[in-house]
C-alpha cells in the first residue's frame, strides 16, 4: 500500500503535524512517500530527504508563493496519482482541513477529517474521529479505492527516523490552470516567536474569569514557567482581549497537548470540543460546579488571582531543578 503524506511548510520549515502524519503513515504500514508543494520547493525537499520516506514528490510553481487551495489540491491529487497512493494523509491544521477534502474530491476518494486513531487489518482501514463537538467518536471504514484522511495534531509522535537510504526525489509537473490561482488564503500569523496552540505540548488557557486583558500577565507568566503556549476561550476572543489565533474550541483550534491548564473557563461544550483529547487536563475555577471539572484530571477550586502567582512560583522552582 502506497501512502502519500503532504508536507506543510511554515517559515521555511516542515510543520510538526506533517511529521506526525508521517508517523501515522508508518503505523498504518505500507510504503510512505512525501509531497512537497510550493513556490520554492528545493529547501523543503532537502528537509524532506532526511525523513523516513521512500520518495519525495516535489511540485514547484512561482505562483504558489501565496497559498492557493485550488492549486495545491490539484498538485496533491496529481502527485497522489503518480505515486499510486491508496492513502493520502494531511495534518489537520487550518490549511490541512482546507486542502484535504479538495484533494479528495479530485481523487474521487472517501475522506475522514480529524482522525484520532487508525486500525488497519490487511488494508481494511478504519479511522476514528470525533463527532458532535467531541461528544462521540465515530469509526469509519472508507471503501473507495483511494482514501484521504486528515490527522489531528499532537496525537502521533513527530517522525524523527531517517530513511535507510536517502529518499528519491521526483519532480512533478502539474497541469495548473490560471483559475487555480484566482484565490489565495492568508494565514493569520502569530507574533514572532510565539508558540502556536495547535502545536504546543503544554497550553495555559484563560477565560472570562480573568476579568480583563490587563490580567493576562498572570496567564503568560504561568505559560512561560511551563514553556507553554497561551490559549483562550471564545468569550475572551470575542471581547477582544486575545487574538483569534489563540482561540481553542469548536470555532477555534483543536488541540491535544500533553497538558492543558484551563483557568477561569467554565467548560462550555464548544470549548471542550477543542481540547477534550488533551492528555492531562487541569482546571482552576472558583465555582466547584463548573462543567470543566467534569473532564478535568485535576481540579483546583479557587480564585485564579490568588492561585496563579503561587502556582507560577512553584512551577518555576520545580523546572529549575
Ligand atoms: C456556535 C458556537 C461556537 C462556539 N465556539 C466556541 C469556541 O470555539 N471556543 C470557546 O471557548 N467557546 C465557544 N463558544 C462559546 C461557548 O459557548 C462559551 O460561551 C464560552 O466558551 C465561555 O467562555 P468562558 O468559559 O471563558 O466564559 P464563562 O462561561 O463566562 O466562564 C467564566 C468562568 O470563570 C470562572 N471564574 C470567574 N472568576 C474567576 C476567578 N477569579 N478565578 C477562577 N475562576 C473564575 C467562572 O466560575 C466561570 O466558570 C461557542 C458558542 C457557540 C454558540
Amino acid at each position: 500500500m502506497n501512502i502519500l503524506v503532504y508536507l506543510e511548510e511554515r517559515n521555511g520549515r516542515i510543520r510538526k503535524p506533517s511529521l506526525e502524519a508521517i508517523s501515522a503513515a508508518h503505523a498504518l504500514g505500507g510504503t510512505v512517500h512525501a509531497a512537497v508543494i510550493g513556490a520554492e520547493a528545493n529547501a523543503l525537499v532537502e528537509q524532506a530527504k532526511t525523513l523516513n520516506v521512500q520518495t519525495v514528490f516535489a511540485a514547484s510553481d512561482a505562483r504558489l508563493a501565496k497559498y492557493s487551495s485550488r492549486a495545491t489540491a490539484r498538485a496533491l491529487a496529481e502527485i497522489a496519482k503518480q505515486a499510486n497512493a491508496e492513502v493520502v494523509l494531511v495534518g489537520a491544521t487550518g490549511r490541512g482541513k482546507d486542502l484535504a477534502p479538495r484533494a479528495a474530491i479530485r481523487l474521487e476518494a472517501g475522506y475522514v477529517p480529524d482522525v484520532t486513531a487508525f486500525t488497519n487489518s490487511n488494508g481494511d482501514i478504519v479511522a476514528t474521529h470525533p463527532v458532535y463537538a467531541g461528544k462521540a467518536q465515530m469509526s469509519v471504514r472508507v471503501t473507495t479505492p483511494v482514501k484521504v484522511f486528515s490527522t489531528r495534531p499532537n496525537l502521533w509522535k513527530p517522525s524523527k527516523d531517517a530513511a535507510a537510504s536517502t529518499p528519491a526525489v521526483q519532480n512533478v509537473s502539474v497541469s495548473f490552470q490560471d483559475t487555480d490561482f484566482s484565490e489565495h488564503t492568508t494565514a493569520l500569523t502569530l507574533s514572532q516567536g510565539k508558540l502556536d496552540v495547535a502545536e504546543a505540548d503544554i497550553i495555559v488557557s484563560g477565560g472570562r474569569g480573568m476579568r480583563g486583558p490587563e490580567h493576562w500577565t498572570l496567564i503568560e507568566n504561568l505559560a512561560e514557567a511551563f514553556g507553554a503556549a497561551t490559549g483562550a476561550s471564545r468569550a475572551v476572543v470575542d471581547a477582544g482581549w486575545r487574538p483569534h489565533a489563540e482561540q481553542v474550541g469548536q470555532t477555534g483550534k483543536t488541540v491535544s497537548p500533553t497538558l492543558y491548564v484551563a483557568i477561569g473557563i467554565s467548560g462550555a461544550v464548544q470549548h471542550l470540543a477543542g481540547m477534550s483529547s488533551s492528555k492531562t487536563i487541569v482546571a482552576i475555577n472558583k465555582d466547584e460546579n463548573a462543567p470543566i471539572f467534569s473532564i478535568a484530571d485535576y481540579g483546583l477550586v479557587g480564585d485564579a488571582f490568588e492561585v496563579l502567582p503561587a502556582l507560577t512560583e512553584e512551577i518555576k522552582k520545580l523546572r529549575s531543578h
